[in-house]
């Protein structure tokens, strides 16, 4: 099998703060393929924009390394993570507070293609007229200012400004999450056109599970800086080992009421989880878990494959 496009390989990401050490990410190891989507769920603080700004390498890591085809790119600087970046673009949650609002939007979009020295002035005007009708806009939009625009066009935007530079992958943080449902339907739509067009990779990451269910084909579960499980999108939902997934599977809401019957029995998550400042010894998630024993406060599960591509991390799965 070839290399994964994207791998995280047990990554530690701590940081000083003035209450401690926060251990954001603690060995987590999880890996992107060519043209799919992982979509990484987890309530929030549970470390998910921590991994998306290390898989950008906007953050460096402490320990673990981040490999992209297959290359470690874990040390890399200057010009050679300026070749990787172009490879990686990102899609935020407020597009608004990513574009600059005293800039057009034709010249947001050409500005990468200038960074990256790929284009003259003539062919960079004609790459964003291009992404904006790709994305569902006029090419003569190009001329008007981010605040001419609403919530959902903006996204398009930041969509389109993220495939001016052809990347193999674009990390999506919470990237529908300040849409509303009917505007969110068709940017997901516009995700699904762009992968199956260009082949482009995806992390999703959402607090949501209902939207990484609908878009993700592999699932990686998140719980206070550690990957708890991850595998196929729909043997997760249907079979999920760990007691913190089943948790938010039976949390998230349900499109159609007749797809109730089709999830696991119900689970609810009580409590707030713990301070990563002070993460409890053992499994983490046994203050909440309403299967731990005395094993699970002492000693903390390893993630261990479970068979059909699942990997879970709980000592009785
Ligand atoms: Fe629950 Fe124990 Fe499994 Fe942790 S190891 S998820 S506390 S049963």
């Amino acid at each position: 099998m070839s290399a994964p496009l994207l791998e995280l390989d047990r990554v530690v990401r701590r940081f000083d703060t003035p209450g401690g050490t926060v251990r954001a990410l603690d060995g987590v190891s999880l890996q992107v393929r060519r043209g799919e989507t992982l979509g990484l769920v987890g309530e929030s603080g549970c470390g998910k924009s921590t991994v998306a700004r290390v898989a950008l390498r906007l953050l460096g890591v402490q320990q673990g390394r981040v490999l992209f085809g297959g290359e470690d790119v874990t040390g890399r600087a200057g010009a050679a993570l300026h070749d990787v970046r172009a490879r990686l673009q990102m899609v935020f949650q407020d597009p608004y507070a990513s574009l600059n609002p005293r800039v057009t939007v034709g010249r947001a979009l050409e500005e990468p293609l200038l960074v990256h020295r790929r284009a003259g002035p003539a062919e960079r005007r004609e790459q964003a007229a291009w992404a904006l009708e790709r994305v569902g806009l006029r090419a003569d939009m190009a001329g008007r200012y981010p605040h001419e625009f609403s919530g959902g066009q903006r996204q398009r935007i930041g969509i389109a400004r993220a495939l001016m530079l052809r990347p193999e992958l674009i990390v999506c943080d919470e990237a529908v999450s300040a849409l509303d449902l009917s505007v969110r339907a068709q940017v997901i739509n516009l995700l699904l056109d762009l992968q199956r067009e260009f082949g482009v990779s995806y992390l999703f990451i959402s607090h949501d599970l209902s939207v990484v269910r609908h878009v993700s084909d592999r699932v990686a579960v998140m719980y206070l800086g550690q990957v708890v499980e991850s595998g196929g999108r729909d043997a997760l939902w249907h079979r999920p080992l760990h007691p913190y997934t089943r948790a938010l599977i039976a949390a998230a809401p349900v499109a159609r009421p007749s797809a109730r019957g089709q999830r696991p029995p119900r689970a609810l998550l009580a409590g707030d989880p713990p301070s990563p400042l002070d993460p409890p010894a053992g499994c983490r998630f046994h203050p909440r878990c309403p299967q731990a024993g005395e094993r699970c406060r002492q000693e903390a599960p390893a993630l261990r494959e479970a068979g059909g591509g699942q990997w879970v991390a709980c000592h009785f799965a």
